[in-house]
């Protein structure tokens, strides 16, 4: 018997780092889970196959988090397949950005993070709710950016993960009384082909942190699954660091 037998997940961004380990989490505890991924097909079909082999039902779904619609799609296209869903991990996100004073400041990719790391967040939560059991919950996958800057060129991505944070604390305020729950975590530096522990920025990430290493995707994955749990029952509004001491 898994904690989540016979629920419902939808992992955004599921098709590798955080978001798969999560889908693999939730699969481990039982729930039949749907991943979405914008561009890598065959890295959602490998995870997709991980999860079946597992026992549970799974399936990937393209939509580009970009686009508000396709992430209301995404929601629809998921209760159709699987009929209901009782729990839902925010986590697919862009990063990047720029200095504040840079000459050479693309806003168009400043408005798209937006969209991606919010905008179409809140679109598919607002799509989401209605379908949201008693038990209902509802995972945001923030930053330590949201909470420390640490570095130049984080405001723009900090500022996505900040307008995360605050709407989440606002959702868990409205959605209580229905006994959903929402919560966010904020991962410090995590090994992912988005943030690899052999990447340039390491050496300038590591210090920064009381453990002195990368956290594994598994390590947030384990938050990921506590706050989807029954046991979780009691906790909401609240901010999960795993950060190993980012934010320390
Ligand atoms: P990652 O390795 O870059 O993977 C990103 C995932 O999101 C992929 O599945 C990707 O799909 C999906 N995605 C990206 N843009 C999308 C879009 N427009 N529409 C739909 N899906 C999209 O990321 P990660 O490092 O695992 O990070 C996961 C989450 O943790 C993010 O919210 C990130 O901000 C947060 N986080 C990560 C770190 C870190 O150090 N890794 C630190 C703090 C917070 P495709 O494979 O199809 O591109």
């Amino acid at each position: 018997m898994g904690k989540l037998d016979n629920k419902v997940a939808i992992v955004t961004g599921g098709s590798r780092g955080i978001g798969a380990a999560s889908a693999r989490a939730l699969a481990d505890e039982g729930a039949d889970v749907a991943i979405s991924y914008s561009s890598s097909a065959d890295q959602a079909k490998a995870v997709v196959a991980d999860l079946e082999a597992k026992g549970v039902r799974a399936a990937a779904f393209q939509a580009d988090q970009a686009d508000a619609t396709q992430a209301v799609g995404l929601i629809r296209r998921v209760v159709e397949q699987f009929g209901r869903l009782d729990i839902l991990i925010n986590n697919a996100a862009t990063g990047g950005g720029g200095l504040v004073d840079s000459e050479i400041l693309d806003q168009a990719a400043i408005d798209r993070q937006l969209a991606v790391n919010y905008t179409s967040v809140v679109a598919g939560i607002q799509a989401a709710v209605p379908s949201l059991p008693e038990g209902g919950r509802i995972v945001n996958i923030s930053s330590g950016a949201a909470a420390r800057a640490g570095f130049q060129g984080m405001a723009y991505y900090a500022s996505t993960k900040s307008a995360l944070e605050g709407f989440s604390r606002g959702a868990a305020r409205d959605l209580a009384h229905r006994g959903i729950t929402v919560n966010v975590i904020q991962p410090g530096f995590v090994d992912t082909e988005g943030n690899p522990a052999d990447g340039p920025a390491a050496s300038m990430f590591l210090p920064t942190t009381a453990m002195g290493r990368y956290g594994r995707p598994e390590e947030i994955a384990a938050g990921v699954a506590f706050l989807a749990s029954p046991q979780a029952s009691y906790v909401t509004g609240a901010v999960l660091r795993i950060d190993g001491g980012y934010g320390a």
